[in-house]
C-alpha cells in the first residue's frame, strides 16, 4: 500500500535522456510526483504514454528554470544530464541553496567520484555500476578481495 507521504514526494528529473526517461517512467509508476527538465523538446518523446508527471523544456543551468520546475518544494533532486559539470553545478545548487533533502548527480568519469563524495555530493556512476555487475555476471560477487 503506498502511504500519503510517499505519494506527495515531489521530484526533480534533469535530462530527459537514455537514463533520465527511464527513471522517471520507473517513479511515475511507483506514483511519485515527477517533473523531468530537458532543453530539448525532443527528448520528451522518449516518455512513454503512461507517464503521469510534468515536462519542462528549459535549460537547468539556469536558476529561474529550477525555479519555474520548483525546485524550492522539490524532495529529490537527480541531474542525469550528460554533463558531468553540468550535473555537478545543478546537483550544489539544489543542495546548498535550496536544501533539498535528497540530491544524486549521474557522474561519467568515474576518477572524479572520489572528488565529489568529500564535497558531499551524492555520485551515480553508470560506469562502475556497469563493471561492477558485469564482474557479478562473470566471476560472480564473492570476490570482493578483488576490487
Ligand atoms: P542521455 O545521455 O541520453 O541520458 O541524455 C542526456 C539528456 O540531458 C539529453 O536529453 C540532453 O538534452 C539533456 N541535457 C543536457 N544538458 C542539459 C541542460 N543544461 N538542461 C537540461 N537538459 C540538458
Amino acid at each position: 500500500m503506498t502511504t500519503k507521504q510517499e505519494r506527495d514526494e515531489y521530484i526533480i528529473i534533469v535530462g530527459c535522456g537514455r537514463l533520465g526517461s527511464h527513471l522517471a517512467r520507473l517513479l511515475s509508476k511507483a506514483r511519485k510526483s515527477v517533473v523531468v527538465i530537458d532543453k530539448n523538446e525532443y527528448a520528451f518523446h522518449r516518455l512513454s504514454n503512461d507517464f503521469s508527471g510534468f515536462t519542462l523544456e528549459a535549460d537547468a543551468i539556469e536558476i529561474d528554470s529550477l525555479l519555474r520546475a520548483k525546485i524550492d518544494k522539490a524532495d529529490v533532486v537527480v541531474a542525469t544530464t550528460d554533463d558531468d559539470n553540468t550535473n555537478v553545478m545543478i546537483a550544489q545548487i539544489a543542495k546548498t541553496i535550496y536544501h533539498v533533502p535528497k540530491v544524486i548527480a549521474r557522474l561519467f568519469e568515474p576518477s572524479r567520484q572520489q572528488i565529489y563524495e568529500q564535497l558531499d555530493i551524492e555520485t551515480l556512476c553508470p560506469t562502475i555500476l556497469s563493471a561492477e555487475a558485469l564482474r557479478n555476471n562473470i566471476i560472480g560477487e564473492e570476490t570482493e578481495d578483488l576490487k
